[in-house]
């Protein structure tokens, strides 16, 4: 049975709303890219999957990088001169800017102005905003409350701690048969943000918990990361491990109601770029394939020029270029079950692709074996006469060792999953056997 049609065989509504509820389970947590809020949400990853958790002490030096302090928070609000809270950790992490180093003062507006970050552009959405590397205090809010802020003394408190400490990260390892590894990387570094990137950690998590049951080929290497700082460290502590990574794809942004967009990996022909195009472009009509550049998600780390490794990026909606980016928009009811639940069979489709898309070798290439005399000239299914006897053809003529199962379905037409079944039918049967490298 293949990932796609396990994923099938659950009532479709119900797996979207798994993936929905686990999102809905992570959102409220203040999430940066070092601290408890990191520990908390890999803990409620490991309840679904067996991760093994590492923590990098902070000034370890990572490439050109330093691991930096952690920060933890546990309150943080301004209050006007009634004694109310007139903007409140409590009700978002959104409302502090991520890092913010502890202060507790009082002060007037004029003097508070400098520190508060709004939107005018979108008057009653709280930006998202982080200063991991200058130490900086401040807090996010709509435009519309602080243009109600009234003048008078203000009184600030943010109860945080930015001291030596760890970054913390979260790898999932799938035994396959093969040492060769495919690579699913999700940065988990977002406070309370639902699209960026609650999806594509709840998806991976998911797609883990469904590659678990398998019986796999490759084996699967997930990590759970801060975004760069994270994906830098993990690439300094595993150089030897990279060497291993056959394909990889980075996944973020995949709930909200976007078009797919698949972003190519540096090498642009690497085999997790055609088989993500070949699964996009199959019946997903609006889906867009990206050349790689240089910013974006974490690829940009595993496509930097030392590793250049095949890993493409997979999302919905493309970062920055929807309102909602970075913003409290960005909430649960920015992304929905359905969506979450397509993400996931797409990544179902390519790992399927992955798994079954190897050269193999005719064992009879001296004109064609007679396919009658071996029941194979007939169907096994009734009226899909034509594609099963085409594929098996279609097999047998271009198992010369050179070219894929996937070069075969692109250039017959024939669905990859009917050219993998006659594969198998014609392994079975003695026709083919699996090409050696
Ligand atoms: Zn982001």
């Amino acid at each position: 049975m293949h990932i796609e049609a396990l994923a099938d065989s659950r009532s479709s509504s119900e797996l979207g709303q798994q993936l929905h509820l686990f999102a809905a389970d992570l959102y409220p947590i203040c999430r940066s890219i070092t601290g408890n809020g990191i520990r908390r949400t890999l803990d409620k990853i490991g309840e679904r999957i067996s991760l093994k958790i590492s923590e990098v002490p902070t000034g370890t030096q990572v490439f050109d990088w330093t691991v930096p302090k952690e920060w933890n928070i546990r309150d943080a609000y301004v209050k006007g001169a009634s004694g109310k809270r007139v903007i409140d950790f409590a009700r978002s992490s959104l409302h502090v800017l991520n890092y913010s180093m502890p202060v507790h003062a009082t002060m007037p507006l004029a003097m508070l102005k400098p520190h508060l970050f709004t939107l005018p552009e979108h008057p009653d959405w709280v930006p998202y905003r982080t200063s991991y590397y200058k130490e900086e205090w401040g807090f996010c809010l709509s435009h519309n409350e602080m243009l109600a802020l009234e003048e008078g003394d203000y009184e600030i408190f943010i109860d945080s701690t930015l001291e030596p400490g760890h970054l913390t990260y979260g790898e999932c390892f799938l035994h396959g048969r093969s040492s060769d590894e495919v690579l699913i990387s999700s940065h988990i570094c977002h406070p309370s943000l639902a699209n960026d990137n609650l999806s594509g950690l709840s998806v991976a998590t998911f797609l883990a918990q469904l590659l678990s049951e398998r019986d796999l080929r490759y084996s699967y290497r997930f990590l759970f990361i801060p975004g760069t700082i994270g994906a830098i460290t993990w690439l300094a502590r595993n150089q030897q491990a990279t060497e291993r990574i056959r394909h990889g794809l980075v996944l973020a942004g995949v709930g909200d109601a976007g078009a797919f967009h698949y972003k190519k990996s540096r090498r642009g022909d690497a085999e997790i770029d055609r088989v993500a195009t070949y699964v996009l472009n199959e019946g997903r009509g609006s889906a867009e394939i990206l050349d790689f550049s240089p910013y974006g998600y974490d690829e940009r780390q595993y496509c930097s020029p030392g590793f250049n490794l095949p890993v493409g990026c997979l999302m919905r909606s493309v970062w920055g270029t929807f309102p909602e980016y970075h913003t409290s928009a960005d909430n649960l009811d920015f992304i929905n079950p359905q969506q979450l639940e397509e993400s996931l069979r797409v990544c179902g489709a390519i790992v399927d692709i992955l798994e079954g898309n190897q050269r193999y070798c005719n064992l009879s290439p001296f004109g064609e074996p007679q396919l009658g005399k071996r029941g194979l000239y007939r169907s096994t299914g009734g009226n899909k006469i034509g594609v099963e006897i085409d594929a098996r053809l279609w097999v047998l003529n271009f198992s010369d060792g050179a070219h894929s199962l996937l070069d075969i379905a692109e250039r017959s037409g024939i669905p990859f999953a009917a050219i993998r079944d006659a594969a198998r039918l014609l392994c079975d049967k003695g026709l083919l056997s699996v090409a050696q490298d």
